[in-house]
């Protein structure tokens, strides 16, 4: 069996630390993974601290993985030895219920299986993520990658860029729309990149100030400061659509007063209790929407790593080794990351 070198935590309160486990003999229809790098999502930090209240220890978090394919099982058809491979947010789903069969299992009716901090179909392993230096994946839910693209900077596309590409493309975010891109984060920061990419007037909304000429210099038209009520009311009934990135509870209303007629604010930030409930009325006049939307299916996430080769679309990294996690968590806490952390797994071996 593959033996893969970690990084874990134990419980809610104890620091990732390494530690070595199995990953299964690759079936048939399995691709085994070298681990290059892997990016450092806000989901990590709220699983390791059981923040939504689900978490299973030991947990190996990482979901935006990329490596090379070291091993095909003999069913394999799309990869080879040596492609350049990713591997996102999820490794299975039961493939049979409507949303499987609309290449939507991230919403599975029977639970998809996330990379990490989950039971896998059978019930009792537990699925481990991408801070470990070795993966195996079901080929269908591997992607491949540009090969134009550097590939640490495309490691986030595997999370934040989904998470941001899919919701922009279902509420149609292009020209003529006028899109808010709430907190510049790592998901944040690619939600600009895409919207701009799409055509879109975009606007990002932040809490710090310091952030404004990388708003700028990332796509953003204009910015606008979140918490000075003064320049938010200068865009009162004004957006088609806004997309709300931000990991802690906040108030609603403000950016409900913000949307036009028919216009819609989408959350995919999931911070650890929830935001206050809007106001009825602010839904009501304007016939306006709240929605919310999770990551994207293996089609999706694959149309938007092509957009992004095409385009020439990565995220802006910061490069660490894995030893640095715990600063990088800390930096993450204060919104203090530009834009996004991906761990170089060359680090795991000293
Ligand atoms: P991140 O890099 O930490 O960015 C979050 C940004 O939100 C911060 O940079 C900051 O931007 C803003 N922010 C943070 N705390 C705030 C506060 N107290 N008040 C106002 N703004 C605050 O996090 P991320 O990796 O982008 O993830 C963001 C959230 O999305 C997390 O909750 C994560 O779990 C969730 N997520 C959801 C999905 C999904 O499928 N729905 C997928 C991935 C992640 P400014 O400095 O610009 O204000
Ligand atoms: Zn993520």
């Amino acid at each position: 069996m593959p033996k893969a070198l970690a990084y874990a935590a134990q419980s809610a309160t104890s620091a990732l630390a390494p530690y070595t486990f199995d990953r299964r003999e690759p079936r048939p229809d399995d691709v085994q993974i070298d681990i290059l790098f892997c990016g450092v999502c806000h989901s990590d930090l709220h699983q390791i601290r059981n923040d939504w209240k689900n978490s299973l220890y030991p947990m190996v978090p990482g979901h935006e993985i990329v490596g090379r394919a070291v091993k095909v099982g003999k069913d394999v058809k799309k990869f080879k030895e040596g492609d350049i491979v990713a591997v996102g947010c999820l490794v299975d789903s039961c493939g049979a219920c409507p949303e499987c069969k609309d290449h939507l299992e991230q919403f599975c009716n029977s639970g998809m299986v996330p990379t990490y901090n989950s039971y896998e179909r059978d019930g009792k392993t537990l699925s481990q993520g991408g801070y470990s230096s070795v993966i195996v994946v079901k080929e269908s839910f591997v992607l491949k990658v540009p090969a134009n693209l550097d590939l640490a900077a495309a490691a986030p596309l595997l999370c934040a860029g989904i998470t941001t590409y899919s919701p922009l493309r279902h509420w149609q975010a292009g020209p003529g729309k006028k899109v808010g891109i709430v907190g510049l984060g790592g998901l944040g920061h690619m939600g600009v990149k895409f919207a701009r990419a799409f055509g879109a007037q975009v606007a990002v909304f932040t809490t710090s100030p310091s952030k404004k000429a990388d708003a700028l210099r990332l796509g953003a038209h204009e910015v606008i400061m979140s918490k000075d009520p003064e320049d938010m009311k200068k865009h009162a009934h004004s957006f088609d659509f806004i997309l709300d990135t931000v990991a802690a509870p906040h108030d609603l209303n403000a950016y409900l007063a913000l949307l036009r007629r028919d216009g819609t604010l989408t959350l995919v930030g999931a911070p650890e209790t929830n935001h206050p409930a809007p106001e009825v009325f602010n839904l009501i006049f304007g016939r306006k929407r709240l929605a919310g939307s999770l990551i994207g299916g293996l089609k999706e996430t694959q149309e938007m790593l092509d957009f992004c080769g095409k385009q020439n679309i990565t995220s802006d990294i910061e490069l660490i080794k894995i030893q640095d996690i715990a600063q990088a968590y800390e930096r993450m806490l204060k919104s203090d990351v530009k834009y996004r952390f991906v761990i170089d797994m060359k680090s795991l071996k000293g």
